[in-house]
């Protein structure tokens, strides 16, 4: 007998170790003091002075760099004083930075900073230290900043790059119109839900119109947009979203704005848990089941949950392992949430066959030797193997069949096959948790694969892939056909090679 779970809320873990605590410091107006005259200490004193301080700059012998930066101040004035700091400096002083030769020099400023209550930094000496700057991207008002605690500044610079690349310059006007906008839309006499709604059609429209200038007109439609879904929004939703088979990178944009969007997540078991890490932390995670063999929920219990949180007002994320439409269900709860009003809609996923073939490296098709892709079954409603696959197709010789749920019926669905004519040598790969950290791939024949998985006893997901386009696949395994756990192959691709090669860019010297 199958026993029933009840859907339980999973309290989400508490926060791991922090290394760094990001805070964005506002220093407009304030006085902000920089000691030495350094290329390094003008470019702190520009970034401060960018942030709008007014920055005091002590120093004996300011270079060219400092005193150009002087008299092209970004926002607050920079002053430059010819002598050296002394205690009096850090009156009224909301930030204290200094260039110094060595730990001497650095201790008696920081003793000093500190002293006088001001936050202190000395470049490139951590040890005396209070706070550190990081990478930034700038597209104020949105402002990003990033910190490696100091282990790997390069690798900051790295991530600094790639997000420069992905964030449009565009973003900058959008969120000074968030800005402008915002007191508008908090006394337009929407509800909360529908404050929230024109956020994210504003937030659905600037990602995906970037370059252009917003209008009031843009404002105007927003807000008749929201009006006009009032009701609806406030009515709830259901979205069924493909997690895909593991690795979270292969989640799609969607999939993640879903995730971050909803009130209520209910997950299967074969959602990998760093997915639910994209979620809000407000947002309520409800474990639903669905192993297969252990403990599950009913679909009619998991239905009428999904509508009934849908109907009080909550966006209800229905989470599912790969596709949410490849053997999930999905068809049913589409069903009963269209049967009672409830608007519904699914966001794809990569299935667990794709995620396979990835990282086998292999095609599951070829101009030759595979010109049909199946996806089967091997687990009916009874649990046993269904009586109604069509053999004369797993038979085909010139087809990659993949199998999803086959641990207890493999071996009678590779005899089956392979007495309707399918070559008992064909190659059959096992694969494991695919995409995941641990994940296993057992190579060996359909005549022999059922043995195989049985003496790996695996505990997580398993597919069978089977077809004649692994046999090249196969061959760059270890321990050839009849292999047992293999190690997944290993991928050629540097992703830091790429990185590495951006340009330089003087905010290097920024990173702690
Ligand atoms: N909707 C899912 C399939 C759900 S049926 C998808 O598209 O992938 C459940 C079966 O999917 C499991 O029994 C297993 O056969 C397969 N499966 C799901 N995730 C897997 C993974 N990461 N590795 C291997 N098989 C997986």
């Amino acid at each position: 007998m199958i026993a029933s779970r009840i859907p339980s809320e999973t309290r989400p873990p508490r926060m791991e170790a922090l290394a760094r605590l990001p805070i964005f410091v506002a220093l407009t107006g304030k006085r902000a003091i920089v000691s030495g005259g350094s290329a390094a200490a003008a470019w702190k004193a520009e970034l401060l002075s960018a942030e709008g301080a007014k920055v005091d700059v002590y120093a004996e012998d300011p270079s060219e760099e400092l005193i150009a930066v002087a008299a092209e101040a970004p926002h607050g004035a920079i002053a430059i004083h010819h002598r050296r700091w002394n205690v009096a400096d850090f009156n009224e002083a909301q930030i204290a930075v200094a260039a110094c030769e060595d730990d001497q020099a650095a201790e008696h400023f920081a003793t000093a900073a500190r002293a006088a209550g001001v936050p202190v930094n000395v470049i490139d000496k951590p040890a005396f230290c209070d706070f550190a700057f990081g990478a930034i991207v700038n597209r104020s008002p949105l402002v990003i900043g990033i910190s490696t605690d100091g282990a790997a500044p390069v690798f900051g610079q790295a991530i600094r790059a790639k997000l420069e690349a992905m964030i449009p310059r565009g973003f900058v006007r959008w969120a000074e119109s968030a800005r402008h906008w915002r007191r508008a839309v908090q006394s337009s006499g929407l509800s909360f839900a529908g404050r929230r709604r024109f956020w994210q059609l504003f937030t659905a429209y600037a990602v995906t119109h970037p370059d252009r200038e917003p209008t009031q007109s843009d404002f105007d439609a927003f807000l008749t947009r929201t009006r006009g879904v009032g009701k609806a929004v406030d009515e709830g939703s259901v979205t069924l979203v493909g997690a895909g088979p593991g690795d979270p990178e292969l989640l799609t944009l969607r999939a993640v704005r879903a995730l971050q969007s909803a009130d209520v997540i209910l997950f299967d078991d074969l959602v990998a848990p760093e997915i639910l890490d994209f979620a809000r932390r407000e947002a309520k995670k409800m474990l639903v089941g669905k192993t297969g063999y252990g403990p599950s929920c009913k679909q009619d219990e998991i239905n009428a949950l999904m509508i009934s949180l849908a109907k009080v007002g909550k966006r209800v994320v229905r989470l599912k392992g790969g596709d949410p439409m490849i053997f999930g269900r999905a068809g049913e709860e589409i069903a009963a949430c269209r049967a009672a009003g409830i608007p519904v809609e699914a966001v794809p996923g990569i299935t667990a066959a794709q995620g396979a073939a990835s990282r086998l490296g292999v095609s599951l098709t070829h101009r030759r030797h595979a010109r049909r892709l199946q996806y089967v079954t091997g687990h009916a409603e009874d649990g046993r193997l269904p009586s109604d696959l069509d053999w004369k197709s797993l038979a085909d010789p010139s087809a990659t069949t993949v199998v999803y749920m086959p641990k207890k019926t493999i071996g009678e669905l590779s005899a089956r096959a392979i007495a309707r004519g399918l070559d008992s040598k064909t190659p059959a790969i096992a694969v494991v948790g695919a995409t995941r950290p641990d994940e296993i791939i057992i190579a060996a024949t359909v005549g022999e694969i059922a043995a195989r998985l049985d003496e790996a006893a695996p505990v997580g997901p398993v597919i069978v892939l089977i077809g004649h386009v692994f046999a090249a696949g196969a061959a760059h395994s270890k321990h050839g056909t009849s292999g047992r756990s293999l190690e997944a192959p290993h991928h050629q691709f540097s992703p830091t090679a790429q990185m590495m090669g951006s340009p330089k860019n003087r905010t290097t010297k920024a990173a702690t």
